[in-house]
């Protein structure tokens, strides 16, 4: 290199090479003939820049392939670029200005460090024409009308400036000059630097040209219509404004804002309600009607306007019509009606609600909902119907802020409106399902809307104003009261709805099922029949329950499987369903009526349990296996199951003796309880005497009674205590054959509530010791 700057001072063509302070240029290309102001702000460059300046004023000059990079090698730069000539230095902040006036064309053939600045070994490349000047001109043309063309599309290329580009000089000069202005990608305006020959350079520019002048206009056309879409919601608004000032001219607007206050102060609201809807009113006023302000308010003020606000039905007083609906409605349930008579009695003297929350409890199917739909008959109120079954939000219950997207008044409120009166019967479905999470506790807000001394003026975060709920008839359900959080269950008196016996599904089904059934699916009693005989198989064969739903869903299914034979049979004779008939339409039985267990067997006794769905059998596993006398759970046990079954075997082990259990088997093996899952959860202490008797027949090897039933708690002495449920449960004893069942002594006195026809067939023996259940169930 060194040899090359001082021997060689021509190039293969016999121009001349010289040696350069080299400044390399981001972002830009400096074209021939051009004047280009730039800013040079890294140390080499100025250090260029300095050395030129006292020399020859003379710098290369060529672009950065990467304008983002801050020490570039010779490989991040163009070859090809210009020797220029500075024409004035100016100090900046952050470096120098400095103003040059490009030369002639050259290309580095080397890049040599100096001190402090790069040196380039550069060589002056003119550009050279091989086509004939006609073509020239003629391709010169070409490219003036698309710059023409092009400049319609730029505004930053004015007129004077296409004319000095256009008329000056040859065509490379032309296109030196053009590209000096165009707004044009660096490495496209390069590739023309680059390229010696002019025709060349001209089609090269052209082809540049057109594409821009493509794009240009693609970008036009999007342009206008993204202001086509500005436009049209600006003309919108406009014609809205325009719309307003009209119907405020004509007094429209007023009339439809003073219709609204005048819904408002005819519905007699409380004065600070009144006056706040006022209020909302004339903020309207200051909204444009377009924004969602302004529908939010007006949906606020629909609501007020649609809310029962002290608008009341007229009690009925009278307590024998009332008796009169509710026997009309519902078959037996002699002692929930009293209580609702008693409840409606206190009701109409004192005309107050403050009495406890009405509750009814017991398995699904029994009554529940639709007794509280005949109270609101009796009494003649609106009914309502709400379902807690999975509520975790406090907001479902007490409503959103209205600044909360999409808000809306909690459900309550809903319902209130709905019923259209503000003294409806109001049915909270399903307390006992109740949960909370992390959006606060729905049962605190429910608490407030139960509690007399605090719904007189409940507060809905929607409405934000006060709803007095004191004349709402709160009625509330659930299949067991274990799961209704603690307050709640205190607001609340208890009134138990027990299962049916088949007898009184029969008479259900007579008189009430049968008949809504035939009403809905449009046949009469005249045209068809289903005997006894035809319930209590529909009863026995396609339901296991403690109420009457699925007896009705079954019911409704044979009167519209004969429905559709009237459609295709219209002369068809009265259709008597029986038993067999019953069986052809419903087809094959779903549930087997039999005994809990089949045979007797050793190591396996029935229980009965009370469960949420009613009383169930569950049949209770023991087995031995070898191992060191412990005891082992599986199946479906809650805790306090467990807690028996350990008691259970605890006393067993404690009085083996007695009852003939070899020791050795305590220290030779395990003893695996187990119980089988069934659909529904069960836990309680009563399964206590079934495990033990369980146990006792797999320690000795003899069978338990497959027709003993039993329910009992045991204690580490042997003592059987009492137990709840024991209608229910005898009812599920019913249905599974069971023709003994095995209660404490303790619950003697609940035997009287049995019905008589389950008292006929099955036979209580009482039991307060373990000793006499073994007696009874285990076939010594
Ligand atoms: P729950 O609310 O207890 O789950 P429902 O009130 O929904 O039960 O009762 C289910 C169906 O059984 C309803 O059609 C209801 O009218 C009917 N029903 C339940 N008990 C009786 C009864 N004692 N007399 C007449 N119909 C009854």
């Amino acid at each position: 290199m060194e040899e090359k700057t001082k021997d060689i001072q021509q190039n293969a063509q016999g121009l001349a090479l010289n040696i350069i302070p080299y400044v390399p240029l981001r972002g830009k290309v400096l074209l021939p003939g051009t004047v280009l102001n730039f800013d040079v702000g890294r140390t080499p460059s100025v250090n260029a820049v300095k050395q030129a300046s006292a020399t020859d004023n003379l710098l290369f000059i060529s672009a950065q392939k990467n304008a983002f990079i801050d020490a570039p090698k010779p490989i991040d730069l163009y070859k090809v670029g210009v020797v220029a000539r500075i024409k004035s230095i100016m100090k900046s902040a952050d470096g120098m200005k400095v103003s040059a006036q490009a030369l002639y064309r050259a290309r580095v053939l080397e890049f040599t460090e100096s001190s402090g600045y790069t040196q380039a070994l550069v060589e002056k490349i003119p550009y050279v024409c091989n086509t004939d000047g006609n073509m020239i001109e003629a391709r010169l043309r070409i490219a003036k009308s698309l710059l023409l063309e092009f400049a319609v599309f730029d505004k930053r290329i004015n007129k004077e400036m296409l004319m000095t580009i256009s008329t000056n000089g040859n065509s490379d000069e032309f296109i030196d000059n053009a590209l000096s202005v165009l707004p044009f990608k660096e490495g496209d305006i390069q590739s023309i630097l680059e390229t010696d020959e002019s025709g060349e350079r001209l089609d090269k520019f052209s082809e540049l040209l057109a594409k821009e002048i493509e794009i240009a206009k693609i970008e036009k056309d999007i342009s206008a219509k993204v202001r086509q879409s500005i436009d049209s919601s600006q003309k919108e608004y406009y014609l809205r404004e325009q719309l307003k000032a009209i119907h405020s001219e004509l007094g429209d607007d007023e009339d439809e804002k003073s219709k609204l206050s005048d819904e408002i102060k005819a519905k007699n609201l409380p004065k600070d309600i009144e006056e706040k809807c006022l209020k909302e009113i004339a903020r309207l006023d200051k909204i444009n009607p377009s924004s969602p302000d302004y529908s939010i308010i007006l949906n606020y003020l629909d609501w007020i306007r649609e809310l029962p606000f002290g608008n009341m039905t007229e009690d009925n007083t009278d307590i024998v019509k009332a008796k009169e609906i509710l026997d009309k409605d519902h078959f037996g349930l002699e002692k929930v009606k009293d209580r609702i008579l008693e409840y409606l009695a206190v009701l109409s003297l004192t005309k107050q609600m403050k009495g406890p929350i009405l509750c009814f409890v017991g398995p699904p199917g029994v009554g529940k909902t639709s007794v509280a739909q005949s109270i609101a008959r009796a009494i003649n109120r609106k009914f309502i119907r709400m379902s807690l079954g999975g509520v975790k939000d406090e907001a479902e219950i007490r409503g959103h802020r209205r600044t909360y997207v999409g808000a809306m008044p909690g459900r309550i409120i809903y319902g209130i409106r709905n019923a259209g009166s503000s003294n409806p019967v109001f049915l909270l479905d399903e307390i006992d399902k109740l949960s909370s999470d992390i959006h606060g506790d729905p049962a605190s807000a429910l608490l407030e809307v139960l509690d007399p001394e605090q719904n007189v003026t409940f507060r809905d975060r929607y409405l934000e104003v006060p709803y007095d709920l004191s004349k709402v008839m709160f009625i509330t359900t659930a299949n067991s009261t274990d799961t209704i959080p603690y307050p709640l269950l205190d607001r609340m008196e208890i009134i138990e709805l027990t299962g049916y016996t088949d007898e009184e599904k029969v008479e259900i089904a007579k008189r009430y099922l049968i008949p809504k059934q035939l009403i809905a699916n449009g046949l009469t009693a005249e045209k068809l029949e289903i005997t006894e005989d035809g319930i209590k198989e529909i009863i026995k064969g396609y339901t296991m329950e403690a109420g009457v739903r699925n007896l009705e869903r079954e019911v409704a299914g044979v009167i519209r499987k004969v429905a559709v034979k009237y459609l295709e049979h219209p002369k068809m004779r009265k259709q008597i369903i029986d038993a067999k008939k019953v069986n052809e339409l419903l087809g094959i039985r779903k549930h087997v009526r039999d005994l809990a267990l089949e045979k007797d067997e050793i190591g396996a006794a029935t229980g009965l349990a009370w469960t949420a769905v009613g009383g169930v059998t569950l049949t209770i596993e023991v087995s031995l296996m070898h191992g060191k006398g412990e005891i082992l759970l599986t199946g479906k046990l809650g805790d306090v199951m467990k807690e028996s079954a350990r008691a259970a075997f605890s006393y067993i082990k404690a009085n083996a003796e007695k009852y003939g259990v070899d020791q050795t088997k305590f220290e030779n093996y395990d003893l695996h309880v187990h119980v089988p899952e069934g659909a529904t959860a069960k836990d309680g202490p009563s399964a206590g005497i079934t495990m033990a008797t369980a146990m006792l027949s797999a320690l000795i090897g003899k069978p338990v009674r497959s027709d003993v039933a039993m329910t009992g708690e045991i204690t580490l002495r042997g003592k059987v205590l009492a137990i709840g449920g024991l209608k229910e449960k005898s009812l599920a004893a019913f249905r599974q054959g069971i023709k003994q069942i095995i209660i404490p002594e303790a619950n003697k006195k609940d035997l009287e509530e049995i019905p008589k026809e389950i008292r006929d067939k099955i036979t209580f023996i009482t039991a307060s010791s373990v000793e006499k259940v073994f007696d009874k169930a285990i076939i010594f």
